[in-house]
């Protein structure tokens, strides 16, 4: 008999998590102790633990991506050093574990962790430690996981030509490092912008994903793809480019939206934060049901689990509950992020058919 979707049964069932914000998923427990060890407590709106975290929440659901991305001057505050860095990264990790997650990417950029003079190759190996102290940890707790890293460089910023070139001197020594992202503001900042380093990231076969989800919509998609993203950062505003045929209620695609799902582009969407950021009024409005059920390469996404108050699990549970998904359309989801990974070849595979297949086949029969 298929086992019931519900929300425990998503916790325990193995997830693929690509799009995840090193910076925007701290513990507020962890954020007050390093605070209080460099001496940032006094800037921070609280230290009550419930109001700090509801203080986050209110940023994000503020409907505006500028002062959204203001909560993160108080995460990137305190992870200014090695010993901060590694610390969240290896609680990212085992969190990431708890939560049943088997795979997963998170992104971070160097460049906003240099105030007090690390350097590029400092952070990677914080971060790289941590990530490698979480996944023994976990294994050892019984939660096998692996977690790679993104670089992104600032898109309001002029350094992501020096950042691709870190990148991809780095990757020769730190196998960790599986690609390079545009991140923060959008409105204004397109990939063309960076054409040089996306360029550079191109001509050196780095593995590229490019944040695209605010106005001008399918513009920055568009521009994102035609500078060489194997993977879109959300896309959640592609709908625009659909209609739905009144006769037979069949999705009816434009030229963006044809080549986004015939080149099966893998697009990250997170619905509660597209949702908190204005980009769709609710979860159940998000293109995400509509998009999987048509055949896109669609993957669940937590972006900042601090901020957005969200866990792979309950992501992927609001998602199932939002459009009735069935055990077969939950694995697909999972499958697909697993296969769009930018892990090597055999170890995706290997996630694929030893993981993700038997688990999603037993609940699914
Ligand atoms: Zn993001």
């Amino acid at each position: 008999m298929t086992a019931q979707v519900t929300r425990d049964a998503v916790l325990a069932a193995p997830k693929v998590l690509l799009h995840d914000h090193l910076d925007g998923g701290l513990r507020v427990a962890t954020i007050l102790e390093l605070s209080d060890e460099i001496g940032w407590t006094p800037r921070l709106p609280t230290t009550d633990p419930v109001a700090l975290q509801a203080w986050f929440t209110r940023g994000a659901e503020s409907r505006d991506l500028l002062q959204y991305l203001a909560t993160f001057e108080h995460t990137i505050a305190v992870m200014q050093t090695q010993a901060g860095i590694e610390r969240v990264a290896y609680e990212c990790v085992v969190d990431l574990a708890a939560d049943g997650v088997v795979y997963a990417e998170t992104r971070l950029a160097p460049e906003q962790h240099e105030q007090q003079g690390l350097g590029f190759d400092a952070v990677i190996e914080a971060l790289a430690a941590g990530l490698r102290r979480g996944e023994r940890d976990a294994a050892a707790a019984g939660r096998p996981i692996e977690v790679n890293a993104i670089v992104c460089a600032m898109r309001t910023e002029e350094r992501s030509l020096e950042v691709v070139h870190d990148v991809d001197r780095i990757r020769a020594t730190e196998p960790k490092v599986v690609a390079f992202d545009l991140a923060g503001a959008e409105t204004g900042w397109p990939p063309s912008l960076h054409a040089e380093a996306l360029a550079f990231a191109r001509a050196r076969h780095l593995n590229i994903t490019i944040h695209a989800s605010e106005p001008p919509d399918l513009e920055l998609i568009s521009d994102a793809l035609s500078h060489g993203a194997h993977r879109i950062g959300h896309g959640v505003r592609l709908d625009r480019d659909t209609s739905r045929d009144p006769a037979t209620g069949e999705l009816v695609l434009g030229p963006l939206a044809r080549y986004v799902l015939d080149h099966q582009v893998h697009l990250e969407m997170a619905p509660t934060c597209n949702t908190q950021i204005g980009a769709v009024p609710s979860v159940a409005d998000h293109p995400i049901g509509p998009f999987l059920r048509a055949g896109f390469n669609v993957g669940v996404n937590t972006d900042n689990r601090l901020m957005s108050h969200v866990l792979p699990s309950s992501e992927l549970w609001a998602v199932a509950e939002a459009f009735g998904l069935d055990w077969h359309e939950i694995g697909r989801l999972v499958r697909n992020a697993a296969e769009s990974s930018f892990a090597p070849h055999e170890v995706r595979r290997r996630l694929i058919e030893q993981v993700i297949d038997p688990a999603y086949a037993a609940l699914a029969s």
